[in-house]
C-alpha cells in the first residue's frame, strides 16, 4: 500500500481530535508513517487476515505479523488493519489503528527486493503489543469502506508514478539514440528504433491519461474502482514495457547501472505488485465492467 494511505485513513476514519493531533505532523513529514495491511498468508486475499486486536481495559492487545511493509523498519507510526470480528468477514469485520512505535513497539526484519531500493521493506511483528484505545480509528468494523477509498487513490497514484517512470526511461533512450552512431548514422535514424519508441510513448501517454482520469474522479468526490484498477495494471505494465524497450534501444549501455534505465525497469516491476497484483486489478475492473465478481 502506498504512502498516501496513512493520511487518508486518518482523514476518512479519524475523529476531529485525532485529525488535529496527527494530520499536520503527517503532512509536514514530521511523522514517518506507513500502512500495514498485507500478511505472510494474506496478500491478494485479505479475507485471510490473521492479525487480531483484543480489547483489554483501556487498550487493545495486538498479535500478528505484517509483510512487505514499506518503511516498516524505520516508520514511527503505522496504520494497522486487524480482524475484529471474523464472523463479518473482510467487508465489516476489520478495524484500523494508528499505532505509535514509541508506545507500542513492533519488531521488524528487512526484506531485500529487486527494485525501489531507495525505500526499505520489512516484515513487522506484534507480539502481545498494547495499543491505547485512543489510537483506534473509526471504531470496530469501520475500516473496510475507508480502506477501499484509500486503495483507489493509491492505485491511481501508483499508475501516475508508473507513467512518470516509463516516461523517464524513454527520455534516457531518446538522448542515447540521438548521440550513439552505428552504420554511419545516429541510432535515432533507424526505423526499428523509431517505431519501438513511438509505440512505447503512446502507451505511456495513455497510461498517464488513465491515471489522471481516476484522480479527477477522486478529486470530484467520486469512487473510482474501475478507473483506478484499469489505470493501475495498464500503467505499471506499460512502464515495464517502456523501460524494457528503452534498454533494448541502448544495447549494452542499457544494461549498465550507470545509464539508469535498468533501475526504471526494476522499479516498474515493483509497481506492478504494490497495491494489488495485475491479475487482481483485472478482476476488480472486470467486476465493475460486467457487474458481477469473478473472485472465488
Ligand atoms: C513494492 C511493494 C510495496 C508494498 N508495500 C506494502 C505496504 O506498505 N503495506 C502493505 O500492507 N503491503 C505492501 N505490499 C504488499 C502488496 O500489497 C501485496 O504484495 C499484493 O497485494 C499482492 O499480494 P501477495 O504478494 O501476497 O501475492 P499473492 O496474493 O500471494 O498472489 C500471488 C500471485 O497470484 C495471483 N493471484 C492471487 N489471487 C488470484 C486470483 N483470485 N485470480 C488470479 N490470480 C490471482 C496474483 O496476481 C499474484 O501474481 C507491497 C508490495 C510491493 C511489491
Amino acid at each position: 500500500m502506498s504512502e498516501v494511505v496513512p493520511p487518508r485513513s486518518i482523514f476518512h476514519l479519524g475523529s476531529a481530535e485525532q485529525k488535529e493531533r496527527w494530520l499536520p505532523r503527517l503532512l509536514a513529514g514530521d511523522i514517518v508513517a506507513t500502512a500495514a495491511i498485507t500478511e505472510p498468508q494474506a496478500g491478494s486475499d485479505l479475507r485471510n487476515l490473521q492479525t487480531t486486536a483484543i480489547a483489554n481495559g483501556n487498550a487493545y492487545r495486538v498479535n500478528g505479523r505484517k509483510r512487505w511493509i514499506k518503511l516498516g523498519g524505520v516508520a514511527n507510526f503505522v496504520t494497522l488493519l486487524v480482524v475484529s470480528d471474523r464472523s463479518q468477514g473482510a467487508k465489516g469485520g476489520t478495524t484500523r489503528f494508528f499505532v505509535e512505535r514509541a508506545l507500542s513497539p513492533w519488531a521488524h526484519e528487512e526484506i531485500d527486493c529487486v527494485g525501489m531500493r531507495n525505500l526499505s521493506f520489512a516484515e513487522i511483528a506484534f507480539d502481545n503489543v498494547s495499543v491505547p484505545q485512543e489510537n483506534l480509528l473509526g471504531g470496530p468494523g469501520a475500516a473496510t469502506e475507508a480502506f477501499l477509498r484509500a486503495i483507489e487513490a493509491s492505485r491511481a497514484l501508483v499508475a501516475l508514478q508508473a507513467a512518470g517512470l516509463g516516461g523517464h526511461a524513454l527520455s534516457l533512450a531518446r538522448a542515447y539514440v540521438g548521440e550513439r552512431h552505428a552504420f554511419g548514422r545516429p541510432l535515432a535514424r533507424f526505423q526499428a528504433v523509431q517505431t519501438v519508441l513511438a509505440e512505447a510513448e503512446a502507451e505511456i501517454e495513455a497510461a498517464r491519461l488513465l491515471a489522471l482520469q481516476a484522480l479527477w474522479l477522486l478529486d470530484s468526490g467520486q469512487r473510482c474502482p474501475r478507473e483506478a484498477s484499469l489505470a493501475k495494471f495498464y500503467a505499471t505494465e506499460a512502464a515495464v514495457r517502456a523501460a524494457r524497450a528503452a534498454m533494448d534501444c541502448m544495447g549494452a549501455q542499457g544494461l549498465s547501472e550507470q545509464a539508469g534505465v535498468e533501475r526504471c525497469w526494476r522499479d516498474a516491476q515493483m509497481l506492478t505488485v504494490i497495491d494489488g497484483a495485475p491479475a487482481i486489478q483485472r478482476l476488480v475492473a472486470g467486476r465493475e465492467i460486467l457487474g458481477t465478481p469473478a473472485f472465488v
